[in-house]
């Protein structure tokens, strides 16, 4: 062997690993149904109300994204997309009651070749069990606030307690327990804030007595748009039923949690029960016991991000750490009446993203503009540990948009496609998003109608644009621009019109 070569061999193929200790880690935060606006980071009226300071902290020390659009607002498909970096109808999850095809390609097994122990801790909602993973210790389907029952890589193992301290305990103890010598990464991803909304026994109080602020359309009368909005059955009036009132519980208690619960909640529920309150004070009531059990779920989440970036300070691994927070998807915290999610209205349509990479992401940096997605996550890690991006992801490597060089070709438009027709009486829907028009499509013979939006000019976007003389071009740019991404996209062809 010519000794130039040997050098070369021994700089491309030794090298790496020998500087595998250099490689960052990565800390994947993620939560199911939690709003941009319940991250006092972003702003908004309850950031006052209900701050949260541990995720501010990966804001302040690094990037805060304001446009990440998810591809498909509900929870296992956007799970699927985080892992595969690919669209639903080419990942195989476009719903719900999909299970999840894990002999596919994903990040934790292109990760592993890369030398990097895998984990995930928490919720997993992709029926299928985890693979490709080092380590993994999921909930079952959407588990229970208290009490979990974690499968354990493949073996059920029941636990007392509070299920968001539960899967920061499992978290940090797997981070104890690795193998220091190699890089990791974590998916540490809670049930919370997804309803039905349980705090923690240390939350009651928090918002006691408080008249949280309502939004502005808590009373949408859907006017303005097609019909599909006003088929909902998401509604804060007439759609939350006694589970998610907390009129009932859903976690199985012991009988010394269940008398701490009861005894907490009960004596509201009578007073309530007996009030007959009707019409909009009814929907007032409701939403508040909604909102207040949905950020005191909240507070366990941001006190569990805490406790990981304590962790990662206590044992140094702070700068050599990417820590990343988002969501499956954004939801509804009362806007146009509603508190679930799946529509392509801003809400659910936007997740957050912050992301802290010390000497890499500039500090208390906010990127408004770029269109960034959950399609992009998995090319992201992948980049950021120098591994090679399979060419079939669909999404682009954010890495140089934290580095604040967002190449000159990012995307300018964003595709959505929602399939789950009828949950929460919702129905199928697509569209795309300049980031300021949104065109969406209701294809479904029973409603066959188009939206269009200005977003900029009608952010609560209550009023549709659609066959608007004056934004004749922009409507036409954006048809154009959906049939492109769908072909781009790789649509089946009985899913193009
Ligand atoms: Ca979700």
């Amino acid at each position: 062997m010519h000794r130039l070569t040997f050098i070369v061999l021994f700089i491309w193929g030794i090298a790496p690993l020998a500087s595998g200790a250099e490689r960052p880690n990565i800390l994947f935060i993620f939560c199911d149904d939690h709003a941009t606006q319940a991250i006092s980071a972003y702003g908004g009226p309850l950031a006052g109300l209900a701050p949260t300071p541990n995720i501010d902290r990966i804001a302040k020390e690094g990037m805060l994204f304001r446009k990440c659009y998810v591809t498909n607002s509900i929870c296992g498909p956007s799970r699927a997309v985080v892992l595969t970096g690919k669209y639903s109808h080419l990942n195989g999850f476009r719903n719900n009651r999909d299970t999840f095809d894990g002999s596919q390609q994903t990040v934790p097994k292109l990760l592993g070749a890369e030398g990097y122990q895998t984990a995930i801790v928490g919720k997993w909602h992709l029926k299928s069990e985890p693979t490709g993973f080092d380590h993994f210790e999921v909930l079952k389907g959407q588990g229970q606030y208290y009490n979990p029952r974690l499968n354990s890589n493949g073996k059920m193992v029941s636990h007392e307690g509070y299920t968001t301290d539960i899967i920061t305990d499992q978290s940090l103890n797997w981070l104890e327990q690795r193998d220091p010598e190699k890089p990791f990464f974590l998916m540490s991803q809670h049930k919370a804030p997804h309803g039905k909304w349980e705090p923690a026994f240390r939350h009651f109080e928090f918002l006691e007595g408080v008249e949280v602020p309502e939004p502005p359309t808590l009373f949408d009368d859907y006017s303005g748009r097609s019909k599909a909005a006003s088929l909902h059955e998401m509604g804060i009036a007439d759609h939350m039923g006694e589970g998610r009132l907390m009129l009932e519980y859903s976690s199985k208690f012991t009988p010394e949690q269940f008398a701490r619960f009861d005894g907490f909640f009960r004596p509201k529920n009578e007073a309530f029960l007996a009030s007959g309150l009707e019409g909009k004070d009814r929907t007032r009531w409701h939403y508040q016991r909604y909102i207040k059990n949905y950020l005191r779920c909240v507070k366990a989440v941001d006190e569990s991000v805490g406790r990981l970036l304590g962790y990662l300070d206590d044992n140094g691994l702070t700068e050599n750490t990417i820590v990343i927070y988002s969501s499956d998807q954004g939801f509804y915290l009362g806007e146009h009446g509603w508190f679930d999610k799946r529509w392509m209205y801003e809400e659910s349509f936007r997740t957050p993203l912050l992301v802290r990479w010390p000497g890499v992401v500039a500090e208390g940096t906010v990127n408004e503009t770029d269109l960034v997605s959950n399609l992009d996550f998995a090319p992201t890690f992948l980049e950021a540990v120098s591994a090679e991006i399979p060419e079939d992801l669909q999404g682009a490597s954010l890495v140089p948009v934290f580095k604040g060089k967002t190449p000159e070709d990012w995307r300018t438009s964003h595709y959505y496609h929602y399939y789950e027709s009828g949950g929460h009486g919702v129905p199928l829907h697509f569209g795309v998003t300049d980031g300021r028009y949104k065109l969406i499509r209701f294809p479904e013979k029973e409603i066959d109608e188009w939206e269009l939006f200005d977003v900029q000019a009608d952010p609560l976007e209550l009023e549709s644009r659609y066959g608007d003389p004056a934004l004749e071009a922009i409507q036409k740019g954006l048809k154009a621009e959906l049939d492109r991404l769908r072909r781009q996209y790789e649509l089946p062809e009985g899913e193009l019109e």
